[in-house]
């Protein structure tokens, strides 16, 4: 079964999103505080948490740098007011998975949360495939959940991981944002494609020499983008 965290301070909110993913079959913690929900993320090892942005003390993006370091194969949901938080939720420096703005529908929570489960499901899936995929001064451990450039490893978050691992199974072929949302989010993900254009900022910045322009995910204008493998 699935462990959902969910870190919200406004117990009201809190309590309806608890009955909706537990009747959905999720075991569901709570907290109030970012504090409590890092205490909570050590205890009980959640699979996802879903974490609002303005929390008393500590924020979400403190929590969210605090739960990532800790747990680099965690998913992250977060929760904002503002629609406005996007760029700073989507950031280089945040390693958040998805994130919904309140008012959301319990549904469309449930949906980003099956999601990012499959997600999670595929990173984890030791069975199928190479262990080892390599392409030039790239190389990706899948089991391992681990990327090296030139030996040296980048961290990459389950959602880029994922993201790698369909570029370096394609070599040179230009993948559309569709293809790439359908393989990585899974065809039932609701949100929108624009998500799989912060995905690639954020790996440029992580992998690229210069990431203004990239060698590496190259634009392919009106399609998507491709992965050239590099010298
Ligand atoms: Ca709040």
């Amino acid at each position: 079964m699935t462990k959902i965290l969910l870190v919200e301070d406004e117990t009201s909110i809190r309590k309806f999103i608890k009955i909706n993913l537990e009747r959905e079959g999720f075991e569901v913690y709570e907290a109030g505080s970012g504090e409590e929900g890092i205490d909570i993320a050590h205890r009980e090892k959640p699979d996802i948490v879903l974490l609002d942005i303005m929390l008393p003390g500590i924020d979400g993006f403190e929590v969210c740098n605090r739960l990532r370091e800790s747990f680099p194969n965690l998913g992250i949901i977060m929760l904002t007011a503002k629609a406005e938080d996007y760029d700073k939720i989507m950031g280089l420096q945040s390693g958040t998975d998805d994130y919904l703005t309140k008012p959301f529908n319990p549904t469309e929570l449930t949906l980003r949360i099956k999601s990012l489960e499959r997600r999670l499901e595929r990173h984890s899936d030791k069975q199928r495939g190479k262990r080892y995929l390599e392409s030039g001064a790239f190389r990706i451990d899948v089991y391992g959940h681990k990327f090296f450039k030139n030996d040296e490893e980048i961290e990459l978050t389950p959602t880029e991981h994922e993201i790698v691992k369909l570029f370096m199974s394609n070599v040179n072929r230009a993948l559309n944002r569709d293809e790439i949302l359908n393989a990585v989010w899974g065809e039932e993900f609701l949100g929108d494609s624009k998500i799989v254009d912060v995905n690639i900022r954020r790996l440029r910045a992580k992998i690229e020499e210069d990431a203004a322009h990239p060698k590496y995910i190259e634009t392919v204008w009106g399609v998507g983008y491709r992965w050239k493998p590099s010298e």
